[in-house]
């Protein structure tokens, strides 16, 4: 499967026979196509660590939470660190972490031991939502058109349909993988619930869950609702409180853009954004 990496590809193949689009006029402008972006991508040494250490120290500070019998914090800190496994595996997705190709593959299988379900299965509909945008094919994004209480709802079966299109549609290769992912998960959520006797665990298990449950909402409805997918592909947010707090997870509009760039980055590229086309950044997620 390719993928856009930065703006300007005219024409998007996702290697399904059903999914070679056109782009999106936004790619074409040339005011997008003059921003400077190819120095965002590369990442210091120090910024790896950094991305692989943010939801590892998370982790810990929800479970000693849980531990400690604090379950308002145990719960807005396994939702902080929830998303920051969302953003270190959506960076592994589009290699913006600065490894080697095989070692995104390995933080994939990690973090789907960790998050729960098939992270190769997410991959797999999230290129295809980079390639397709929002049209027939794209199953990430539907919940994008749905209102706010419906997109809510919906997020079990969202959690279901990643996984069953990335196992309809995957190669030999990927269906093993998702398999291997799938039972991995499934014979560790049966070990916490029945064997490890741990309440620690079984409230990690729990909080994922819900977690994944709410992804429809919160990961796609809120960064594409009301959008189009000619110019204002997607939402983004500037106040620089609720990018702290949200890991910058809301800047969609410069991802969409130029996928390649980390998430570590995507505020210097909202710099160059709102300087070339500056009408972008009226569409805010909150
Ligand atoms: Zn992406």
């Amino acid at each position: 499967m390719s993928e856009r990496r930065g703006a300007g590809a005219a024409v998007v193949t996702t290697g399904a026979p059903d999914a070679t689009c056109l782009a999106p006029d936004i790619f074409l402008d040339p005011r997008i196509r003059a921003i400077r972006w190819h120095d965002l991508t590369a990442l210091r040494p120090a910024e790896v660590v950094l991305e692989l250490l943010l939801p590892a120290s998370l982790l810990a500070l929800s479970l000693l939470a849980a531990a400690a019998g604090w379950l308002p914090l145990a719960l807005g800190l396994s939702f902080v660190f929830f998303l920051s496994g969302l953003r270190l595996v959506h960076n592994a997705f589009h290699h913006a972490l600065g490894l080697p190709a095989w070692a995104d593959d390995g933080v994939l299988c990690v973090m789907s031991f960790v998050l729960l379900g098939s992270m190769h299965a997410i991959r797999h509909c999230h290129l295809r939502h980079h390639a397709l945008m929002m049209g027939e094919g794209d199953v990430e994004g539907r919940s994008a058109q749905m209102p706010w209480w419906r997109a809510l709802l919906y997020g079990p079966v969202f959690t279901t349909l990643l996984h069953t299109t990335a196992l309809g549609q995957g190669t030999r290769a990927l269906r093993r993988i998702v398999c291997g992912e799938l039972a991995m998960s499934a014979a560790w959520v049966t070990f916490v619930f029945a064997a490890s006797g741990s309440a620690v665990l079984r409230y990690h298990v729990l909080a994922m869950g819900t977690a994944h449950c709410l992804t429809a909402f919160f990961a796609v409805w809120t960064v594409h609702h009301h959008c189009d997918r000619t110019h204002y592909l997607a939402r983004t947010l500037r106040n620089r409180f609720k990018n702290a707090v949200t890991l910058d997870m809301f800047r969609h509009i410069e991802h969409h853009l130029f996928p390649a760039v980390p998430t570590c980055h995507l505020a210097e590229l909202s710099t160059r954004i709102d300087r070339a086309a500056p009408e972008l950044k009226q569409r805010i997620v909150f």
